[in-house]
C-alpha cells in the first residue's frame, strides 16, 4: 500500500522508515532536500514537492512542528488540498492547537478529504523502537483505516474523540510532563541546598508514590547535567503555547502551565530554547 509522508525531521524520519520496513510505499517530501535523500537510502520514492506524494497516494501522514506548518501544508499554496482525490485520508500526527485541526477539518469536508489528528508521545526514541503512544481524534471509522500505520509506528493508537480530540489529549499530556518536570527539579534543588546527596534522594524516592515515568527518564538527566536533547524546550514551550490558548478560548485554569511557560521563557532568553525540558533545574539553580 502507498502511503505519503509529509515531515521528516526528527519524528517523522523514523516514523517513515518503520512503515517501509513494513512493507508500505513510502512516499516522502520534506522542504529540507537532504532529509528526502536520506528517506531515499531508505526506500522511500522521493518526492520534490506535496502535490507529487498526493498525486501518488491516498493516504498522507504529515508530521511538521506546528499549527502554521501543517495549515499551510494541508491547504496553502501547493499544499495537500490543492489535488487530493475525494475521499483521501489525511493523518496529521504533528502536536498543533486543537482549534486548528478542527478548522482545518471543516475546510476539508468541502472538498470530501478525510482528517484525523493524531498526535503522539514517546519522542524520538519511541519512534525509532516503534513504541509511540498515539492519541487520535476523528471519526471511528477513519481510526479504524490508520489503525494499521498506527500498530506500525507504535501502540495501534487510542481514539479520544472527534476531530481535534487527539490534540486536546496531548495538551494535557504535555501540562502533566511539564508539571512533573517542574515538581522533580524544585525537589532535587532543595535537597541539593539542603546538603543532601542529590543521586541518593532521587534514587530514594523513584520507584515510591512520587516516582514518574517523566522523571525516571529525565532526572538523571538533570544529575548529570547532560542537557542534550530529547525534547526540546522550544517545542515543549510550543506546546504550552497551545495549551494556554487552549485555556483563552475555555476558560480552563492553567495556574501551573503558566508558571512553567515563565521558567521556559525565562530559559530560552537564557540560550537554552535547543536544551532537553530536563534542563528546567536550570532555573533553579540559576
Ligand atoms: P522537526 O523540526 O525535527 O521536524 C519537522 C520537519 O518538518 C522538518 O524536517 C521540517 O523541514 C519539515 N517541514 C516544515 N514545514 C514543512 C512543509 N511545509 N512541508 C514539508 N516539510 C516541512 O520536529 P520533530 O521533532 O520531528 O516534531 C514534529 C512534531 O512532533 C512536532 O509537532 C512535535 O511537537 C511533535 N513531537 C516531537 C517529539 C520529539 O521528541 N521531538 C515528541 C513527540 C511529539
Amino acid at each position: 500500500m502507498k502511503v505519503g509522508f509529509i515531515g521528516l525531521g526528527i519524528m517523522g524520519k523514523p516514523m517513515a522508515k518503520n512503515l517501509i520496513k513494513a512493507g508500505y510505499e513510502v512516499y516522502a517530501y520534506d522542504i529540507i532536500g537532504a532529509n528526502v535523500q536520506d528517506l531515499g537510502k531508505a526506500g522511500a520514492v522521493e518526492c520534490k514537492s506535496i502535490h507529487q506524494v498526493v498525486k501518488a497516494c491516498t493516504t498522507i501522514i504529515t508530521m511538521l512542528p506546528n499549527s502554521p506548518h501543517v495549515k499551510s501544508a494541508i491547504l496553502g499554496d501547493g499544499g495537500i488540498a490543492e489535488v487530493a482525490e475525494k475521499g483521501t485520508l489525511i493523518i496529521d500526527m504533528s502536536s498543533i492547537a486543537p482549534d486548528i485541526s478542527k478548522e482545518i477539518d471543516s475546510e476539508l469536508k468541502k472538498k470530501g478529504i478525510r482528517m484525523i489528528d493524531a498526535p503522539v508521545s514517546g519522542g524520538e526514541g519511541g519512534a525509532i523502537a516503534a513504541t509511540l503512544s498515539i492519541m487520535v481524534g476523528g471519526a471511528d471509522e477513519d481510526y479504524a483505516e490508520a489503525k494499521p500505520l498506527f500498530e506500525v509506528l507504535g501502540n495501534g493508537g487510542n481514539l479520544v474523540g472527534p476531530i481535534g480530540s487527539g490534540n486536546v489529549c496531548k495538551l494535557a499530556n504535555q501540562i502533566m510532563v511539564a508539571a512533573n518536570l517542574a515538581g522533580g527539579a524544585e525537589a532535587l534543588n532543595l535537597a541539593e541546598m539542603a546538603g543532601a546527596d542529590v543521586e541518593k534522594v532521587f534514587n530514594a524516592i523513584k520507584d515510591g508514590f512520587a516516582g514518574s515515568n517523566a522523571m525516571n527518564a529525565r532526572g538523571p538527566k538533570m544529575l548529570k547535567e547532560d542537557y542534550a536533547p530529547g525534547f526540546r524546550i522550544d517545542l515543549h514551550w510550543k506546546d504550552l503555547n497551545n495549551v494556554l490558548e487552549t485555556g483563552y478560548l475555555t476558560g480552563a485554569p492553567l495556574p501551573l502551565t503558566i508558571q512553567v511557560q515563565n521558567m521556559f521563557n525565562y530559559l530560552r532568553a537564557d540560550g537554552d530554547g535547543m536544551s532537553d525540558h530536563s534542563a528546567l533545574i536550570k532555573y533553579y539553580k540559576k
